[in-house]
């Protein structure tokens, strides 16, 4: 078993920690955030995510998951250490590594013998050097280090189970033996994988975020014209996923992709083919679509309000999607912030992410649950497929709002069924 160091207790770091943790391993994950690592040391879950806190709580229990603040601490003891801190957009879409900067030079003084330094965190294409680079400039002249990147593909709502089941570990460097030693790492997991240079794994992350967010803007695209013609896109996607060579998934039209990964990484990835004079024209249309399709959702709720500056919505979902509490670039917050500047009033119930949407949005009146939400609304506004939204009594809905309209930016319910009920119904591509 090895010892291990996750730098970053984000989404990806802490469940890359728990995940090595829970495989038998000795994982100690430093943040430079006191507050989290405390709350973390008490068993407390900084953000919300489906069976974390029992695999965190049981590794913790175990005695092989530490959080720290402490470099000195986690680093010399470390054969592998993980690099999972945020590398959020800048202005202009390029991925701004500075937390990745000064990780690599908090750690790099630490470093004993030899060491793995695994990049896990979305890093633009050559990023493998910077760190290489760094590390070198500040670590003591005898520190033996290999930089390997290890792109993470976990899905916020099912993170836990995609790192014990990933579809596939990718793998980059440009030594061997290094490349081999975290390849040993996944050696129970199930899962075939790649191996390659540096740039080739850094880039397989951003070409695979991009085109699935590819599919998204492309069915939404094909919603938009079913919509001039009445035809059905969902009853499309289900025709056209069935061919092998498309499959089924990420065809569902709706409100456009948000979260802190598509956004980010297709601006980053644009960036990137900028800076080396192409002209990205598909990326360009993919994150261009995507606004779109919150513009255009947001112009069909107003059509639907007799006087906006009089109206009230219900708004059922406020997370970028169902099972997360991550407000990062969901699109619930432009469409919501928007109807606000119309005039409109907005109630909203999420699960779970009504603590991080208040900062964000604190003109809204957040509901203690989803009837509480339509209450005397003129519409209702389905922007997060939770479950609990699929099974709500639409009757009791019905009878709670003022003008029964549902807008269904999640195409989760039958069309038929919702009118049945007495409802105006509203979909995408429908
Ligand atoms: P996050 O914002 O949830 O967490 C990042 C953590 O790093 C924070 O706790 C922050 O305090 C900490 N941090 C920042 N600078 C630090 C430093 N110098 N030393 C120690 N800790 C530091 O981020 P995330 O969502 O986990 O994403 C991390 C990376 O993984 C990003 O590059 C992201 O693109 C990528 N990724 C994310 C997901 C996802 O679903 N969230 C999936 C795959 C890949």
């Amino acid at each position: 078993m090895s010892s291990i160091a996750v730098i970053g207790t984000g989404y990806v770091g802490l469940i890359t920690g728990a995940g090595f943790a829970d495989l038998g391993n000795d994982v100690v994950c430093v943040d430079i955030l006191e507050e989290k690592i405390a709350k973390l040391r008490a068993g407390e879950m900084p953000f919300f995510e489906p069976g974390l806190e029992e695999l965190t709580r049981r590794t913790a229990d175990a005695g092989r998951l530490r959080f720290t603040t402490a470099y000195a601490e986690a680093i010399p003891a470390a054969d592998f250490i993980f690099i999972t801190v945020d590398t959020p957009p800048s202005g202009n879409g390029k991925a701004d590594m500075s937390r990745v900067e000064s990780a690599s030079r908090s750690l790099a003084p630490h470093l004993r013998e030899r060491t793995v330094i695994i990049n896990k965190s979305t890093m633009p294409i050559g990023s493998g050097d910077f760190v290489s680079q760094i590390i070198r400039e500040y670590a003591p002249p005898d520190a033996d280090f290999a930089v390997v990147s290890n792109p993470e593909f976990l899905r916020e709502g099912s993170a836990v189970r995609d790192v014990r089941e990933p579809d596939r570990i990718v793998l980059g460097g440009d030594d061997p033996v290094a490349v081999e030693a975290v390849a040993e790492l996944y050696e129970t997991v199930n899962a075939p994988i790649v191996k390659t240079d540096l740039r080739t794994a850094e880039m397989i992350k951003y070409a695979s975020n991009a085109m699935l967010a590819t599919r998204i803007s492309f069915i939404n695209e094909i919603a938009a014209i079913c919509e001039g013609f009445d035809a059905d896109v969902r009853v499309v996607a289900r025709g056209m996923g069935l061919d092998a060579r498309i499959g089924p998934n990420f065809l569902e039209a709706g409100i456009g992709f948000g979260g802190s990964c598509f956004p980010k990484d297709v601006k980053a990835l644009a960036f990137m083919a900028a800076e080396k004079h192409l002209h990205p024209q598909l990326l360009n249309s993919v994150l261009d679509i995507n606004q779109d399709q919150r513009r255009r959702f947001t112009r069909k709720v107003l059509a639907r309000l007799a006087e906006p500056g009089a109206s009230t919505v219900g708004v059922w979902g406020l997370a970028f999607k169902q099972d997360t509490d991550d407000m990062r670039e969901s699109p619930s917050v432009d469409i919501i912030r928007a109807l606000l500047d119309s005039g409109v009033r907005v109630r909203a119930y999420d699960p779970v992410a009504m603590p991080a949407a208040r900062a964000l949005m604190p003109d809204v009146t957040y509901c203690d649950d989803p009837y509480d939400a339509v209450c005397g609304a003129d519409a209702l506004l389905l922007l997060t497929p939770w479950n609990e939204f699929r099974q709500a009594n639409m009757e009791r809905v019905r009878e709670a709002m003022r003008h029964p309209v549902l807008l269904d930016g999640r195409n989760i319910y039958d069309r038929r069924e919702i009118e049945a009920l007495g409802f105006t119904y509203v979909g995408v591509g429908r």
